[in-house]
């Protein structure tokens, strides 16, 4: 069967009460701009509280479900085949046609589920469901009803046209991207990172992301990574501005002055002031890490006591209480596990102590950090004018 309209029908959204049309018109657009990337002209038309997206002639079917597949608030997606509305003898044929096409002679349940919303229609839903129910019959031999548990439900609505529809393709579930604020993502070439700002993004979030490097300790090829990752969790997550900060004069100084088994914390400590920074100029509400709960020395609970400590913006750790293993999951579904397990070296990995603290006390903290006063400041103004912003999955203004 070859398909000209797909239907799409959301997740959460329903629940939105009055505020709802913001949250379709939302998904509408998000819609509209994974589409763009696809050759040809879709058309995405809202119409009785349902969304339709009608396919160019020409079109790569899978091509359009993947690209669906990415756009958060979708439930499911059920290719439709929607006809003209015609009288009950002709839409028999029209329905069984259509169910040989799907499923031909393999055996399966199925029950009709019909819906007039075209209340001049001459048969009621009721009759509906047993004429086509018999057409069905007639025309599989394989076929038998089943109406407590279908293996399918063959959908019947008659309204402007007649959609029929019994397929249905899981969405990425979700809110629409733009309808709950946005995070700046503390994002690194590791595993736990994209995956987070992929999580926080599914809940509706548009995502900007700071990128601390150390060149030349770091090299182009790790932050050409980084920046890789950001692409791939923008196909989600719509365009991203990753801001790339030069973070080796910190580092170098951070090294020099503080207490070796206290380097990383407060070297997140400094990256969670400038991702705050960066936060600010850019209208985020929040900041996102990939930190989980005694992963390593710096996710403890006194560790992350630590980090936190600085922060004036909420914090958001969508993968805090996952296992490794999860992550990896959710890595590997999103397509960035491949990128992130690619061997380049980090500015944590650079400049770690062979025994960090895993019970750093904050007030010891602030006396290392005190040493620092007088030179970091300026350190920091300059990391953060010098950063390099650079736009990836497009650039949010064309939307
Ligand atoms: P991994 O999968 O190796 O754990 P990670 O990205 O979680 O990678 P961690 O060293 O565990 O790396 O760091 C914890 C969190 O701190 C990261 O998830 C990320 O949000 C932030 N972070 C660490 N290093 C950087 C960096 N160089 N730039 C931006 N954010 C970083
Ligand atoms: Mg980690």
């Amino acid at each position: 069967m070859r398909y000209q309209t797909y239907l799409i029908k959301y997740a959460e959204i329903g629940t939105k009460g009055k505020n709802k049309y913001v949250f379709e018109d939302k998904l509408v657009a998000q819609i509209r701009r994974a589409l763009r990337r696809l050759l040809g002209t879709y058309d995405v038309e809202k119409r009785d509280g349902r969304i339709y997206v009608h396919a160019p002639e020409e079109y790569e079917p899978q091509d359009l479900i993947e690209t669906l597949q990415r756009v958060f608030g979708i439930w499911s997606i059920h290719p439709v085949l929607r006809i003209e509305k015609t009288d009950p003898q002709e839409l028999r044929g029209q329905v069984a046609d259509y169910m040989k096409d799907v499923y031909g002679d393999r055996p399966f349940t199925f029950k009709v589920r019909s819906k007039r919303a075209d209340k001049g229609y001459p048969l009621h839903s009721d009759e509906i469901n047993r004429e086509l129910g018999e057409a069905v019959l007639t025309a599989l031999p394989n076929a038998r009803v089943d109406v407590h548990t279908p293996e399918v439900v063959l959908q019947v609505e008659i309204r402007d046209k007649i959609n029929i529809f019994s397929e249905k393709i899981p969405g990425p579930g979700g809110m629409p991207v733009g309808t709950a604020g946005r995070a700046m993502l503390l994002l690194s070439g590791g595993i736990d990172s994209p995956v987070a700002g992929y999580m926080i993004a599914r809940r509706g979030v548009e995502i900007d992301a700071v990128y601390f490097h150390a060149p030349p300790y770091t090299s182009e090829r790790a932050k050409d990574k980084v920046l890789e990752l950001a692409k791939i969790v923008s196909r989600y997550a719509g365009p991203i501005c990753v801001h790339v900060v030069n973070f080796t004069k910190i580092q170098l100084e951070i090294y020099q002055t503080c207490p070796h088994d206290e380097l990383t914390i407060i070297m997140r400590r400094y990256m969670m002031r400038i991702a705050e920074r960066f936060a600010g100029q850019d209208g985020a509400l929040g900041l996102v890490t990939g930190e989980s709960i005694g992963q390593v020395a710096s996710q403890t609970m006194y560790s992350l006591q630590c980090t936190n400590e600085v922060c004036k913006l909420p914090v958001y750790r969508p993968v805090i209480a996952f296992d490794k293993e999860d992550i990896v999951q959710i890595a590997k579904k999103l397509g960035s596990y491949e990128v992130s397990i690619q061997p380049y070296e980090d500015c944590c990995t650079i400049f770690v102590a062979e025994h960090p603290v895993t019970k750093p006390r904050l007030d010891a903290i602030r006396r290392s950090e005190a040493l620092l006063e007088g030179k970091i400041e300026a350190m920091v103004e300059e990391a953060v004018e010098t950063a390099e912003s650079v736009w990836v999955g497009g650039r949010r203004s064309a939307d």
